[in-house]
């Protein structure tokens, strides 16, 4: 799957090309399964029992057993639900909920919501310098009344990776408490494997692996309840009413497919592209300061330019056809610069100058040659 003409994109963690097989099942499937997965007639169950399969596929997937998908139109959805489909759920059994500064904007601003208009308790922990949430800092926060902790598994800025298998570890022993991780910058991305079945609720997107705007799921283990957010007829486990979508769901279920199918050998590749990169902005400290932590995630690079505005670099980058960001997509044009950057420590200036490269197995290595001898002239140009 080439990217297209000479249009470099580089901002993957924003969305993804969708992937032509996820669309060609897309078609197929609205085509030929298009009844009411609810209704009683033949065409309704069969379109119901198709995507009861879609399900059960994408649970084998992630090796899941006493799970449930609820389809969701992206990571947003799910995120909404997870947090607050808990909290109001189970507020009878304590009042605080812990997660992280450096969340996306769905997750922090649901959690915003539950302290001001629900009047609950919300521990918020600042990563380390390294872009991490450890299980000492979340062990150091819970209390009695912990209901709900909520850490993302790999941030969408920085790239840095939590180690949410030790998290789940620690809670293990805390059986009052939900675990909800965002990861759907994860998704598809890492060298090692999540242990996903340790995890309460799981955020998946599909856009973020070369499937559709608009298709996601919250995956969720059988047993925790939620407090539905959209009241209506029922469907998705009465978690999420309205007309169930299996196109959408089938597209979900190809792009998970596919992200996870060649994992290791698109880390292996995305790592050769990031580590060029990488060496090149090591050489320039001078013109340029690294955010991403030391330990990085190929998939997304985080740099601050020292001598020239981010934004300046930013736009002189996408008028040479370069797609890159400055902060997240969700909150680039809202505020100035870049909270999870400076969550980790850094001056206002590095915060504020901010670039985001993120990669993805389409890229080539000649792209990024391209990237760097334009940034370069760039800066030499507006040095
Ligand atoms: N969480 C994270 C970590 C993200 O990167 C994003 C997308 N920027 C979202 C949530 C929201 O995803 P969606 O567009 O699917 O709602």
């Amino acid at each position: 799957m080439k990217q297209t003409n000479n249009l470099i994109y580089f901002d993957n963690a924003s969305t993804t090309r969708v992937n032509p097989r996820v669309l060609e099942v897309y078609n197929q499937t609205h085509l030929s399964s298009f009844a009411n997965p609810s209704s009683i007639h033949k065409e309704g169950q069969r379109a119901f029992y198709l995507l009861s399969r879609t399900k059960e596929d994408i649970l084998s997937l992630f090796k899941l057993k006493d799970y449930e998908v609820v389809y969701l139109s992206g990571a947003t959805e799910a995120n909404n639900l997870a947090i607050k489909g808990t909290a109001l759920r189970y507020k009878n059994r304590g009042n605080h909920l812990i997660t992280s500064t450096y969340e996306h904007p769905s997750v922090l601003e649901a959690f915003k919501q539950l302290e001001n208009e629900f009047g609950f308790e919300v521990t918020y922990i600042s990563p380390n310098h390294e872009g991490l949430i450890t299980k000492e800092m979340v062990e150091s926060v819970i209390k009695n009344n912990t209901i709900l902790v909520s850490i993302m598994a790999v941030n969408n800025e920085i790239g840095s990776i939590n180690p949410i298998d030790d998290i789940s570890n620690l809670l293990e022993k805390y059986p009052k408490i939900v675990f909800h991780v965002d990861a759907c910058q994860a998704i598809g991305k890492l060298e090692k494997e999540i242990n996903y079945s340790k995890i309460d609720l799981l955020t998946i997107s599909g856009h973020k692996i070369h499937g559709l705007v608009g298709s996601g799921a919250l995956i969720k283990k059988k047993k925790i309840d939620l407090l539905p957010l959209n009241s209506g007829g029922g469907q998705e486990y009465n978690y999420r009413s309205g007309t169930e979508d299996l196109a959408n769901a089938s597209a979900l279920l190809e792009a998970v497919k596919i992200a996870l199918k060649d994992q290791k050998k698109n880390y292996m590749y995305v790592k050769s592209l990031a580590d060029c990169l990488i060496s090149y902005l090591n050489v320039h400290s001078d013109l340029f300061e690294l955010n991403s932590p030391e330990k990085i995630n190929p998939y997304i690079i985080n740099f601050s330019t020292l001598t020239k505005k981010g934004s300046v670099v930013v736009e002189a980058l996408s008028n040479a056809n370069i797609m890159v960001s400055s902060t997240s997509a969700c909150h680039s044009s809202k505020e100035k610069g870049s909270y999870v950057v400076k969550e980790i420590g850094k001056s206002d200036k590095v915060s504020n100058n901010t670039v985001r490269v993120s990669l993805d197995y389409t890229n080539t290595m000649e792209e990024v040659d391209i990237f760097i001898s334009t940034l370069d002239k760039i800066i030499g140009e507006i040095r």
